[in-house]
């Protein structure tokens, strides 16, 4: 049986550099983004099958898990899909509380009951949860929703790597300010917030969505065969200041 590697959010930023690495690696690695560029990725590889879904839609994300399980053995589950919004708590609705909750938490809850299971009952694979800084120390600018669902991420993340262990490896994945589309594009941050900040970090520059990946890569490894519940930030110091 070929193994496979499943990576949320595979269009752009972070997630699309984890399957560019992960290509080496799996026999298939399987995209999902609600962005239809995800197509594109794939079709530029034989070993990438893309698919545009929601990874709110469970039933959706269980259909691509069993497609793929037809063929393949998911080892390896990548939960990076979320969105962030910029906005003041008196005017955050309870329909946008909601939003960012499903994608960035309810989100990999959806993948990771469909796949864990498997990789439980086969005694083998690892799972990385994408969280972020705001989820730490919280973050004004990305609203309050965004650093709920990703402190969210941390207790979803060890929760799982007892409940799934010894035969799943579960970590989390902190990024710091990185050069992806969520703060170049997104409003959230101005050039200048962008500037300032990266004056105090101690690498003194954003991360390269590459370098947040090559972490992803090596804790799905086996080189990351014993590590497992660990919260790891790249994020070039700024944890430091
Ligand atoms: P990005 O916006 O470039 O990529 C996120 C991807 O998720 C996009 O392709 C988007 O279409 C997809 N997506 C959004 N909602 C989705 C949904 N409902 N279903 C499926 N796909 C969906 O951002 P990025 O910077 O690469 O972010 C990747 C991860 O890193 C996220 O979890 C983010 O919170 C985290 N992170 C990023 C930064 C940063 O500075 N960029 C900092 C900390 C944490």
């Amino acid at each position: 049986m070929t193994d496979a590697a499943i990576v949320t959010g595979a269009a752009n930023g972070i997630g699309r550099a984890t399957v560019d690495l992960f290509r080496e690696r799996y026999d298939l690695v399987v995209g999902v983004d609600v962005d239809d560029t995800i197509i594109e990725v794939a079709d530029a590889f034989d070993d990438i099958e893309g698919y545009i879904a929601d990874v709110r839609d469970q039933e959706r994300v269980a259909e691509i898990v069993s497609e793929t399980e037809e063929d393949a053995d998911i080892t390896a589950v990548v939960n990076n899909a979320a969105i962030s919004r910029s906005v003041w708590i008196g005017d955050l609705g309870p329909e946008e509380w909601q939003e960012v909750i499903d994608v960035n938490l309810t989100g990999q809850y959806n993948l990771i009951h469909t796949t864990g299971p498997h990789m439980y009952e086969r005694g083998h694979g690892a799972v990385v949860n994408v969280s972020s800084g705001a989820g730490k120390r919280g973050s004004a600018s990305g609203g309050v929703h965004y650093s709920a669902s990703k402190a969210g991420v941390f207790g979803l993340t060890k929760g799982l790597a007892k409940q799934l262990s010894p035969a799943v490896r579960v970590n989390c994945v902190v990024p710091g300010l990185m050069d992806t589309s969520l703060t170049t594009d997104s409003g959230l941050w101005t050039e200048n917030e962008i500037e300032s900040f990266t004056d105090r970090v101690p690498l003194e520059r954003l991360g390269a969505p590459c370098e947040a990946a090559e972490l992803i890569t090596f804790l799905c490894s086996e080189r990351a065969s014993y590590v497992t519940g660990a919260v790891i930030d790249v994020d070039g110091g700024a944890s430091l200041i």
